[in-house]
């Protein structure tokens, strides 16, 4: 019954898809979840072993900096041995595939998974653990050591260098973020996979699609608070489903 259920669902999503013309996607912690990363709201309050506040936000990092980079320091550590699953490489797929007018994909994952699977123009609305910025100049950069050589690192000006990540009660980069809430207004149809849709203002996004009539499928195991907008709902993991549309 419940197979029977989500057949009927993949077909519905695989309908809506084949229909569409303008695609925005907006993933969340789950689509790498079989990737072997931890998603967030999972953990009892902790990440990955850490209360957020001591290690994610602005307040942490002025008052231990090595602290914050030991546990990014960690995490990029794990990340150079993790590679995208099935959901990332069917996205890739999706976007290359050329048979919409537009498509847009938007994640608040700072695993950079998406660009490793042939995502192209992400937009990386909550910023990527694989950049460094600096405290000081402001200069960003790519930086993929792992492990860093020293912690806290140093910019060549002498300054901290910091995750380019967007850390709790820090404000979105505006220019990225105003890139994905317009092609959400403009698209038609609207992924929404693996993510809470908890997180303001990146939960903002698949409301705004379909304030503007865009058409939702929702790809998430759990129920969320966007699903009763839903028009297909597949409820299993995002490397599952997604390669079958
Ligand atoms: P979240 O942890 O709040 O929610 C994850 C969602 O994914 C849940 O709704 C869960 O039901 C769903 N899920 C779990 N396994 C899944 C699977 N296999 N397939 C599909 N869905 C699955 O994540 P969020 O909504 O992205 O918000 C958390 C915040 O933490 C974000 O801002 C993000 O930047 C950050 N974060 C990022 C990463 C990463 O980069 N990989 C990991 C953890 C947290």
């Amino acid at each position: 019954m419940a197979a029977a259920l989500a057949d009927a669902a993949v077909e519905t999503a695989g309908r809506l898809l084949a229909r569409a013309r303008r695609v925005f996607v907006l993933t969340g912690a789950g689509v790498s979840a079989e990737s072997g990363l931890p998603t967030f709201r999972g953990a009892g309050g902790l990440w990955e072993g850490h209360r957020v506040e001591d290690v994610a936000t602005p307040g942490a990092f002025a008052r231990d900096p090595a602290l914050v980079w030991r546990f990014y320091d960690a995490r990029r550590t794990a990340l150079a041995g993790v590679a995208p699953n099935a959901a990332h490489v069917a996205l890739a797929a999706m976007e290359r595939s050329g048979r919409f007018e537009a498509f847009t994909l938007a994640t608040q994952n700072v695993d950079g998974l998406h660009r490793d699977a042939g995502s192209t123009g992400v937009l990386e609305i909550h910023g990527s653990i694989r950049r460094v910025r600096c405290v000081t100049c402001g200069r960003e950069t790519d930086d993929r050591r792992a492990p860093m050589p020293e912690i806290p690192p140093r910019c060549p000006c002498g300054g901290l260098l910091r995750p380019a990540v967007v850390w709790f009660g820090e404000g979105l980069p505006p220019d990225v973020f105003d890139a994905a809430a317009d092609a959400a207004r403009r698209c038609d149809l609207c992924l929404v996979i693996g993510t809470s849709a908890l997180v303001h203002p990146a939960a903002s996004l698949p409301l705004m699609a379909a304030a503007h009539g865009a058409v939702l499928i929702e790809v998430n195991p759990d129920e969320t608070p966007v699903s009763h907008l839903a028009a297909a709902a597949l409820r299993a993991p995002a490397a599952e489903v997604l390669p079958l549309l």
